[in-house]
């Protein structure tokens, strides 16, 4: 959690930027962020849009959004415009939008430098072959048999992989480093495999696709990248990033830096496992409130202030943690606590009926907005003889310490009056129906009229000019708080958490919540955050909660502040 902190302030990053400004290495900070377009964006990726495009921003540089589309089998159109509205919706602006795809050619003319220099080969072994003459981290790999074949030999095989006369799988290029290395990632890697598939951007040009490791550092040093700020797992590729920057004529030289991913506690971040999640059905979409993407986020409520405040507060570092779920609400409930309207909704609505005020007869009463702004502003809510509670507001017989309503007890009704529960009605099963009370014409507003006390506010709607809603309430969308820690043989699916949706069609709502624009936020007294969800309309009202009033992080954060 703590940021590492060096001498002049900011992150480790930020001082290794600072230091090449200083000594000249750099004269223009260059950034990227590098999504692979074969998801939509989650949390994690906005800790990494956040660092990137917040130290160009921070250092006067560019940074630009880079599409890493060298794989044609999983990538989509349809996410890379997803990608693109998340980078945006977040308040990131890039200097340049990239594609991988547009270097082919250059990649192909690097790959031919390396095997002119013999320091590339075609080899005919399998994948399966290849995984196997490996070696391990005690044990040094095997040579491949076409290891040693000439150079010309090598530049016309390579050239029939790319014209495309060789079937899938029938031979590889592989860089020619060291099969005794004792980094993995330095034996004789593959650079290029056979792919027959078109590709969302160059369709049928290709039959060749570059691998990852091989493109990567080139799509820097060809966009002039200063800065390559990865996830701590390329640490054991930086070797083999600088080897073959090192190995052809590039025209920039840029570094490759690391950081610790977002881990976040009760969800998944892989795009893999959230694909799957939405392919099988588990979800809704990719904007299902309760994943962990940017466009579910947004859907859920969240705010892109919010998002950033949350990657600011967790910070950079090169160690691996977990980070709980509860600073992100943490973050949303601050902010929405002091913009968001509060109005009155019942999730579970039990009539209330006040005996002593007159049938048909309605009064209109002030509310107070939002408590925190600064200009109070108020509106009129209409109050009657008969209104909705809760449900849990009731209790025929309470424990102690129950300061909400039963026979005999008094309270508040928020923004209203005293009332007194003077009975109830049940159904045939025993459900109670019903309510019934008398008011206090004298507590006008909630103010005790003689200084006497209740202890429980309720809020309220009043019956007839409620509106009918749909709320849906999220809770984690996994049961098990750290899925790395997930046991042996498991899978993640077996944690799925069947009450992380809960849908409540019977709700009763204030009446102008029906015109909210969707997206728009309030507060529900005593029920937390929500937002009007895209498919809010005024004939069928529909909001999200975002997140609960409870805050576990608010004595948490003072301590750190
Ligand atoms: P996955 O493993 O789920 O496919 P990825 O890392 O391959 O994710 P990319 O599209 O390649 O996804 O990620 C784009 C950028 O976002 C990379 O620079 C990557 O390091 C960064 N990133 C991805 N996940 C996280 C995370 N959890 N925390 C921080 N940065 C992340
Ligand atoms: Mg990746």
């Amino acid at each position: 959690m703590k940021e590492e902190l060096a001498e002049k302030g900011g992150n480790f990053i930020e001082q290794i930027i600072r230091n090449d400004l200083e000594s000249g290495k750099a004269k223009k900070v260059i950034t990227r962020f590098p999504p692979e377009p074969n998801g939509y964006l989650h949390i994690g990726h906005a800790k990494s849009i956040c660092l990137n495009f917040g130290l160009a921003e921070q250092f006067g540089g560019d940074c630009n959004l880079r599409f890493d589309d060298t794989n044609p089998t999983k990538e989509e159109t349809e996410y890379v415009e997803s990608i693109k509205e998340d980078v945006a919706w977040l308040g990131s602006r890039w200097a340049n939008l990239r594609f991988a795809s547009d270097y082919f050619d250059e990649f192909y003319k690097w790959a031919l430098e390396l095997i002119e220099a013999g320091k590339a080969y075609v080899d005919h072994q399998s994948a399966d072959e290849i995984r196997k003459t490996r070696g391990t981290l005690t044990e040094p790999g095997k040579d491949s048999p076409y290891r040693e074949r000439p150079i010309t030999q090598n530049m016309k095989l390579f050239r029939k992989m790319e014209e495309g006369d060789l079937p899938e799988g029938e031979c590889v290029l592989r860089a020619k480093i060291d099969m005794a290395h004792p980094n993995l990632n330095m034996r004789d890697p593959v650079m290029y495999r056979i792919l027959h598939q078109s590709h969302h951007r160059t369709g049928d040009k290709w039959c060749i696709y570059p691998m990852y490791d091989f493109a990567h550092g080139y799509e820097d040093a060809i966009e002039g990248v200063t800065h390559s700020i990865c996830t701590l797992e390329f640490e054991d590729h930086r070797p083999l990033y600088d080897w073959f920057l090192d190995n052809v004529s590039v025209p920039h030289r840029p570094r490759q830096y690391e950081f610790a991913r977002l881990n976040l506690s009760y969800t998944v971040m892989s795009k893999r496992k959230l694909l799957e999640l939405v392919a099988k059905g588990y979800v809704s979409g990719w904007d299902d409130p309760r994943m962990p993407t940017i466009s579910g986020l947004r859907r859920r409520g969240y705010t892109p202030s919010s998002i950033r405040t949350f990657c600011k507060k967790i910070g950079i570092s090169k160690a691996n943690s977990l980070v709980d779920v509860d600073l992100l609400h943490h973050c949303i409930r601050n902010e929405l606590n002091l913009s968001a309207q509060r109005v009155m909704a019942i999730l579970r609505p039990l009539k209330l009926v006040i005996e002593n005020y007159p049938e048909g007869q309605f009064d209109e009463l002030e509310a107070l907005n939002n408590p925190e702004s600064d200009k109070p502003v108020y509106r009129k809510i209409p109050f009657g003889r008969e209104l909705f509670i809760e449900q849990d507001d009731f209790m025929e017989d309470p424990p102690k310490k129950f300061f909400r309503l039963f026979p005999g007890a008094e309270v508040r009704l928020k923004h209203a009056f005293f009332v007194k529960c003077t009975g109830f009605e049940k159904d045939a099963k025993g459900g109670v129906v019903e309510v019934r009370c008398t008011y206090d014409p004298k507590s006008r507003g909630g103010e005790s009229p003689d200084g006497r006390k209740v202890k429980g506010t309720l809020h309220w709607v009043s019956a007839p000019h409620a509106a009918r809603a749909e709320i849906r309430l999220y809770d984690h969308l996994l049961t098990l708080r750290d899925m790395d820690a997930m046991e042996e043989g498991r899978d993640y699916k077996d944690y799925l958490n069947p009450a992380s949706l809960e849908k409540l069609t019977d709700c009763m709502v204030e009446q102008s919540l029906v015109n909210a624009r969707p997206m728009e936020r309030f507060q529900f007294l005593r029920h937390g955050y929500f937002c009007a969800d895209y498919e809010h309309s005024a004939g069928r009202p529909v909001f999200n909660r975002t997140v609960s009033l409870k805050d576990s992080w608010a004595k948490e954060m003072k301590k750190e502040d």
